[in-house]
């Protein structure tokens, strides 16, 4: 029976857990803060999420996100040309973060999570590389500001809404559902069982 020692995250007291089964939840004898739960069928949920996203990830960022009429002008915009214009409008600052948060960093987290379970479900991951992929996985996804990016979209929409005629195109929905995807990855990736059995498979 897989043992395994934890400090609690809020109390820092030491728990001792043995394996735990699917949808069950361990917490904390002290303060009952979750230490740790099984997710159900981690490997395949995460495989499937992360390969829509993937698919996701051309028309997400290349359609054309809105169209807007101004003044009988009309224009339409994906999410790469719109950080193109941030750039040319020397807001490199903005157009850096942007395309860190909604470009590089979902992208990171798809590939990473898609190549760690797809190792893990044709038993190919005692290789070191899955490890070192699953810490990086791990660095990138302590960057938590894709739920900030949505509601400041969301925002923008509403206000532009006022301002000219808008026409939502397909690159939106593209671009929800893929950061649909890159979310649900912290509901179904099971970091801590794929982790447990990297170490114990060595
Ligand atoms: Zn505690």
């Amino acid at each position: 029976m897989n043992q395994t020692q934890f400090a609690c995250y809020e109390c820092d007291t030491l728990i001792t857990v043995t394996s735990i089964n699917e949808g069950e939840i361990a917490s904390c004898p002290r303060c009952h803060h979750h230490i740790l739960d099984k997710k159900h069928d981690s490997i395949n949920r995460t495989l499937a999420i992360s390969g829509t996203g993937l698919l996701l990830f051309i028309p997400a960022v290349f359609f054309p996100l809105m169209s807007m009429q101004l003044l009988s002008v009309e224009s339409s915009a994906s999410l790469i040309s719109g950080i193109a214009a941030l750039w040319q409008t020397k807001l490199y600052f903005v157009a850096t973060l942007i395309f860190l948060f909604c470009v590089l960093s979902p992208l990171i987290k798809l590939t990473a999570a898609f190549v760690v379970t797809l190792g893990f479900k044709h038993n190919k991951h005692q290789h070191p590389f899955y490890k070192q992929l699953l810490l990086f996985y791990h660095h990138v996804d302590s960057w938590e500001m894709l739920e900030v990016f949505l509601i400041g979209i969301l925002v923008s929409i509403i206000k532009l809404k006022d301002m000219a005629d808008l026409s939502f195109n397909l690159g939106l929905l593209c671009f929800s559902a893929f950061m649909l995807c890159v979310l649900s990855l912290k509901i179904t990736l099971d970091k801590q069982m794929i982790w447990d059995d990297l170490n114990y498979e060595r």
